[in-house]
C-alpha cells in the first residue's frame, strides 16, 4: 500500500493501516511517500510552534463547533466517532507526548513544542516498520489492470490501494501546492475550486492607521455581496492591512467564496451584536431621555461594544475603543459635540445604523496562500465517508484537507486530519 503525502493525515493514516493489519492478521508492506525532506512540516508550525492537537469534547460537540457547514459535518461524523480526539490523544500519551487542555477546550502538548507532535509520529512509524520515502514528489497515479502506478520524481511503484493525503493548497511552501486535486482530478473526480480559509481579510483600503492594533471584543462581523449576508460573532483586531482575529479567520472562507461569486464584498462590523436595532433603538432614546446633556461620544467612549446582558445599564462598560468613536461620529454625520438632547431622531437613527453597520471596507479576494487552511478540493459525495475509499475509483484513499471540508479555529482541522487518516488507513489495508 502506497500513502502519498506524510502530513497529519498520511502519518496517522500509515499508523492506522498497521495496527488494521495486525489486528486483521494481514501482512502488508506499507510505504509513506512524502515530497518535503521530513514528514510533518505543517505540524511543526500549527498553532504558532505550539500546535493545538485538538480539541476537548465528545465527537458530537467537536463536530458541532468546529464544522459549521452540515454537510462537512455530516461527512466528518464517522470518522470522528471512528477515531476520536480522545482516541488520538490516548495514542499521544502512549508516545509520551503529555498535553493540557486550555480553558477555551483547545488542547496542546505541555511543552508547547509542536515538534514533538511530529516526531512522536515519525519514531512510531519507524516502530511500526512503515517505509518513508521522503523528497519524494508523486507526479500522477495511474490505474492499471487493477493496481496503481505511482509515478514518481524517482522510480515509479505500483501498489493495490493508494492513500492520497496530500493536504490542501495554502502555506504552499510547506509542501502543499495542490498535488493531490490534480492526481485526483486526472482520477475522475470533481474538485470544488480551492479558496482561503481561516485567513486574515485584506480590504482594498486598509482601515485608517489609527485603528491598527485596535480589537473589538465580541463584535459581529458581517459580510454582505449580492444581497447575501453573513455574520459571524467573536474578537475582531483592525490590521494595517484590515481584518484579523476569530470573526475575521472564521468569516474569511465566506467572504473568500462571496467574492468569487460577486467580484467583491462589504464588510461591516455590528458593534452591537446582542440587539436588534429596535431594541437597540429603544436603549438609546431612553438614555437620550435620561441624559439629555450628555455628549454622545462621551456614552460611545463609556459604553459596552457587546453587551452580555439586554440594557446598557447591566452591561460592562467602556468596551467601545475610544479609538473608533470619532469614526462612528463622521459616519454617522454628527457633530463632534453633539448631545443627546440635540440628536433629533433622523441622526439617532443615522447613529444606530453606524452602530449596527459600522463600514469596515470593501474586499475583492482573500488570498489563498495565507489561509491556514484551504477550503475546496476532493467533493466529498465522491468518498465513501464510512471508509474513505472512493467512490469513483476502487482502492482509492482519500483523507485530511484534500478532501473538500475546512475546520474552524481550534483544534479541529488536526482532528478533522487525524480521524479520516487513520480510517483511510484502517480500512485501506484489507486491499492488501
Ligand atoms: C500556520 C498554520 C497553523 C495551523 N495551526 C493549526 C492548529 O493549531 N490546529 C489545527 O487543528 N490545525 C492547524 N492548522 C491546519 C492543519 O495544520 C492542517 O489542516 C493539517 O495539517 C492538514 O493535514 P493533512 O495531512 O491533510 O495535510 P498536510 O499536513 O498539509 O500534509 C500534506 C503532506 O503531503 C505532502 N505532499 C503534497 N503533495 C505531494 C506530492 N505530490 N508527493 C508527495 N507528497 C506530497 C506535503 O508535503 C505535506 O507534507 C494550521 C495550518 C497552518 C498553515
Amino acid at each position: 500500500m502506497v500513502i502519498i503525502g506524510g502530513g497529519a493525515a498520511g502519518m496517522l493514516a500509515a499508523i492506522g493501516a498497521r495496527r488494521g493489519a495486525e489486528s486483521a492478521g494481514i501482512e502488508c508492506a506499507i510505504t509513506l511517500l512524502e515530497r518535503n525532506a521530513r514528514t510533518g512540516t505543517k505540524i511543526r508550525i500549527s498553532g504558532g510552534g505550539k500546535c493545538n492537537v485538538t480539541h476537548q469534547g465528545t465527537p458530537a460537540e467537536l463536530l458541532e463547533q468546529g464544522f459549521l457547514r452540515i454537510n462537512e459535518r455530516r461527512f466528518l461524523r464517522n470518522a470522528l466517532y471512528g477515531f476520536s480526539n480522545n482516541d488520538f490523544l490516548e495514542l499521544l500519551h502512549s508516545r509520551g507526548v503529555v498535553t493540557e487542555v486550555r480553558p477555551d477546550g483547545k488542547v496542546f502538548p505541555l511543552s508547547e513544542d509542536a515538534s514533538s507532535v511530529a516526531m512522536a509520529f515519525e519514531e512510531l512509524l519507524k516502530e511500526l516498520s512503515v517505509q518513508l520515502i521522503s523528497s519524494c514528489r508523486v507526479r500522477s497515479v495511474e490505474r492499471k489492470d487493477g493496481s496503481f502506478m505511482i509515478i514518481t520524481n524517482g522510480e515509479p511503484l505500483t501498489a493495490d490501494a493508494v492513500i492520497l493525503a496530500t493536504g490542501g493548497v495554502s502555506y504552499s511552501k510547506t509542501g502543499t501546492m495542490g498535488d493531490g486535486l490534480v492526481i485526483a482530478r486526472k482520477l475522475g473526480h470533481s474538485i470544488k475550486e480551492p479558496s482561503a480559509a481561516l485567513g486574515p481579510v485584506f480590504t482594498l483600503k486598509a482601515p485608517p492607521a489609527s485603528l491598527s492594533g485596535v480589537s473589538l471584543r465580541s463584535a459581529g462581523l458581517v459580510v454582505t455581496a449580492g444581497g447575501k449576508s453573513i455574520e459571524r460573532r467573536g474578537d475582531l483586531l483592525f490590521t494595517h492591512r484590515g481584518f484579523s482575529g476569530p470573526a475575521a479567520l472564521s468569516l474569511s472562507r465566506d467572504i473568500a467564496e462571496l467574492c468569487r461569486e460577486f467580484g467583491s464584498a462589504s464588510l461591516f462590523a455590528d458593534l452591537f451584536p446582542e440587539h436588534t436595532p429596535a431594541e437597540l433603538d429603544q436603549l438609546l432614546l431612553l438614555h437620550a431621555r435620561k441624559h439629555g446633556a450628555q455628549m454622545v461620544r462621551k456614552f460611545l467612549q463609556t459604553c459596552p461594544i457587546a453587551p452580555f446582558k439586554k440594557g446598557l445599564g447591566e452591561a460592562p462598560h467602556g468596551t467601545i475603543p475610544t479609538a473608533l468613536v470619532p469614526y462612528i461620529i463622521r459616519y454617522s454625520l454628527l457633530e463632534i459635540d453633539i448631545t443627546w438632547s440635540g440628536l433629533h431622531k433622523e441622526l439617532r437613527k443615522s447613529l444606530l445604523a453606524v452602530l449596527k453597520r459600522f463600514p469596515l471596507g470593501t474586499v475583492r479576494a482573500v488570498p489563498l496562500d495565507q489561509g491556514e487552511v484551504s477550503a475546496g478540493g476532493v467533493a466529498l459525495g465522491e468518498v465513501n465517508p464510512k471508509t474513505m475509499e472512493s467512490r469513483i475509483v476502487a482502492g482509492l484513499f482519500l483523507c485530511g484537507e484534500v478532501l473538500d471540508y475546512a475546520g474552524e479555529i481550534g483544534g479541529y482541522n488536526l482532528q478533522a486530519a487525524f480521524s479520516t487518516g487513520w480510517m483511510a488507513g484502517v480500512n485501506a489495508v484489507k486491499k492488501c
